[in-house]
């Protein structure tokens, strides 16, 4: 078994040159995965001068080890979000996947890019018949917004399944190769500096002031923060709205693909797709959905992983790799202003590749003053009543344990 991403095997990508000098501009990107890069490519003709920076190289990181699925079929997404909030939001939603599909694939045909870009019908199953319900008013909600959807008596690969629903429409992709090529396209139209890395951003009046490990200083108006995960707490104190969940996928090597992608409604959940990247066919397996925060050694995940893989496709898993994801409260992402001229980008619920890329055209479009449908759902500015029951609890807690120490004490 290699410790290694399949998206990477044979893709050749150069390093770009680390700042070493203090430097001012009109928009700062920090972060280079597919969040950072696609909001980038919305600048990419813009009036303003625009600097991105990653830490390591752009693209290797979470967008690297995910499972390069484009899909609106997340799960029963549709159903949570018309219970946490309406219908109308669960279709604006819905819409923001479909419009972020169609970005990405017109970029890909306009710039040719290589990407193994591939049409897929989509499957989520259940092999707990208590779901039924849920499946069936996911059903609906596709019905209504006109989704053609069918349910299944099986899915289409040989693994356990009571209840299948398939949609058509959905697509896979190699997403590093898919990120390298927007880099390319973009060293010659923006400022890219790599293995530069932010350590914090101050306000300096009506500018922001970057630092870097090396020492230098980034003047900037606008800050797009899209490290995955924002590298401060507060404003709008995201670590209280989100968990991170990690997820293990293992890939060994097929005889024939199909173009299907298929995804588990129940915990664990389960990912699967095929690939081809003209010279070899793999088979991916994801799963094991954990917080990040539990113990244990990942080569346990490993291990089970692999155990699972051979029992039902027969034999060993060739390569692994794990990522992680930011998980929200309501099942939205968070993108958008959280001060003046200050976003972040994150919270992308295992749905980065679509949700960066639709956030990336909310950012862009707000810094460029243009109207957005998506500014108000995806807004990182609600979820105050959970924060403040949160620190609620927090402190109740903390008098609980006080008394507790004092009664100890006065023993
Ligand atoms: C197992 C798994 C499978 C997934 N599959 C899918 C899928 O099929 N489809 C889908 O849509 N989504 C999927 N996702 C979600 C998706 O992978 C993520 O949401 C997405 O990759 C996040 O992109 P990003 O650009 O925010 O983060 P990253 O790709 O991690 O990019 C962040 C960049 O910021 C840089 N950086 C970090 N800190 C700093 C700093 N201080 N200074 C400078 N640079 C910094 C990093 O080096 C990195 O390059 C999956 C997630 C998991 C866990």
């Amino acid at each position: 078994m290699k410790n290694k991403s399949i998206w990477t095997i044979g893709v050749k990508d150069n390093s770009l040159a680390k700042l070493n000098k203090d430097i001012t501009t009109d928009v700062l990107i920090i972060g280079g995965g597919i969040a950072g890069l696609s909001l980038a490519y919305f600048f990419k003709d813009s009036k303003y001068n625009v600097l991105l920076i990653d830490k390591n190289k752009c693209g290797l990181g979470a967008t690297s080890k995910n499972t390069g699925k484009l899909t609106f079929m997340q799960d029963l997404v549709y159903n949570k979000l018309s219970s946490n909030y309406n219908e109308e939001i669960a279709s604006l939603y819905l819409k923001s996947q479909k419009e972020a599909i169609d970005i990405i694939c017109g970029i890909i045909r306009e710039n040719k890019i290589n990407c193994h870009l591939k049409k897929t019908k989509a499957y989520v199953f259940s092999n707990d018949e208590n779901s039924i319900i849920d499946f069936e008013k996911e059903i609906k909600f596709y019905q209504k917004n006109n989704i053609k959807c069918r349910t299944k008596e099986s899915l289409p690969i040989s693994y356990p399944s009571k209840i299948v629903l398939e949609t058509d429409d959905s697509y896979v992709f190699n997403p590093y190769e898919y990120l390298v090529s927007l880099k390319d396209i973009l060293k010659n139209k923006i400022t890219i500096y790599e293995n530069t890395c932010c350590t914090s951003v101050d306000k300096d009046n009506d500018y922001y002031l970057c630092h870097t490990k090396n020492g230098n200083t980034i003047k900037a108006k606008y800050v797009i923060m899209a490290t995955h995960y924002p590298i401060f707490i507060i404003p709008y104190f995201i670590p209280f709205k989100t968990i991170v969940e990690r997820f293990f996928i293992g890939a060994s090597s097929i005889d024939k693909i199909k173009d299907i992608q298929i995804l588990s409604h129940n915990d664990p959940s389960i990912s699967m797709r095929y690939y081809n990247n003209d010279m070899d066919n793999y088979f991916l397996y994801g799963r094991r959905n954990r917080k990040c925060t539990s113990s244990g050694d990942v080569r346990d995940d490993y291990n089970e992983l692999n155990m699972e893989y051979n029992k039902y496709f027969g034999k060993d898993i060739d390569y692994f790799f794990h990522t992680h994801d930011i998980m929200t409260y309501d099942n939205l992402p968070f993108i958008g202003e959280v001060d003046n001229n200050l976003y972040i980008m994150t919270g992308f619920n295992k749905w980065g590749n679509t949700n960066s890329t639709i956030g990336g055209k909310l950012i862009s479009d707000l810094i460029l003053e243009k109207k957005n449908i998506y500014q108000d759902i995806f807004s990182p500015r609600r979820g105050f009543r959970l924060i403040k029951l949160r620190i609620f609890l927090c402190l109740m807690l903390m008098f609980f344990i006080d008394i507790l120490l004092i009664k100890l004490i006065l023993k």
